[in-house]
């Protein structure tokens, strides 16, 4: 679901065509330094597959397995390759990512886009958290094309992670790049370590939100984004 104002901001945005002008040139100068891809976790090098394949191996004998027994002969290769999708957003170009979809606005309507699946590795125990991310910006003069948004969650999902940080590396993204006048995220998570192992009851979820610029300083602003999200 996206909201009225996100809708309306993007038929407004299609309107004209996306510029590559200074601004794009000097988001994307931004985005290949050094200090934002240590800032954001990117850049890292490739998986190492052959390394992950014995270490699983290593794995099933450990808890008693026998990786040689049919069902598992392939497990090892598959958990490799796994483990380079889910770990993907290391490795993602954001300069290809972000690729030139900035638009010229003039109004500043909040742009919402709610309710993004986002999967996830918890760092702790390396098992799936998964849920729903929210995310609105204020736009001062730039908007991104609205698929853009599902693809930055994606980028920071795709990593061995805690909710809280997932939250903050989304708003810094998208802070980053649109230099708007606020960022708000909220993401509802399942954790399936606390669920699986009892350590919580059936319908707990975490709720974990970033609030930046105007979020942070306006109630008003922060009160019409969590409406809509409520409203959903
Ligand atoms: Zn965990």
């Amino acid at each position: 679901m996206t909201s009225l104002n996100s809708a309306r901001n993007e038929a407004r945005a299609n309107g004209g065509k996306a510029v590559h002008d200074a601004h794009a040139d000097d988001v994307n100068a931004r985005l290949r330094s050094e200090a934002f891809q240590q800032a954001f976790d990117l850049g890292y090098p490739p998986v190492d597959t052959a390394a992950v394949e014995d270490a699983t191996r290593q794995l099933l004998v450990a808890v008693g397995e026998d990786p040689l027994r049919e069902g598992l002969a392939n497990t090892p290769r598959r958990v490799a390759r796994a483990y380079e999708e889910l770990l993907a957003g290391y490795r993602t170009d954001p300069v290809a990512l972000v690729n030139d979809a900035l638009f010229n606005v003039e109004q500043s309507d909040m742009v919402v886009v709610s309710d993004i699946d986002f999967y996830s590795l918890c760092e702790h125990h390396l098992l799936p958290f998964y849920g729903k991310a929210h995310v609105a910006y204020l736009p001062a003069g730039k908007v991104i094309g609205l698929s853009k948004i599902p693809r930055i969650v994606e980028m920071f999902a795709r990593r061995l992670q805690l909710q809280e940080r997932l939250t903050r590396q989304i708003a810094g993204f998208v802070d980053e790049v649109l230099q708007p006048e606020g960022v708000a995220v909220v993401l509802e998570g399942v954790h399936l370590c606390a669920r699986m192992r009892g350590v919580e009851n059936g319908g707990t979820r975490m709720t974990s939100s970033t609030f930046l610029g105007r979020f942070e300083s306006d109630p008003a602003a922060r009160a019409e984004f969590l409406t809509h999200i409520r409203a959903r």
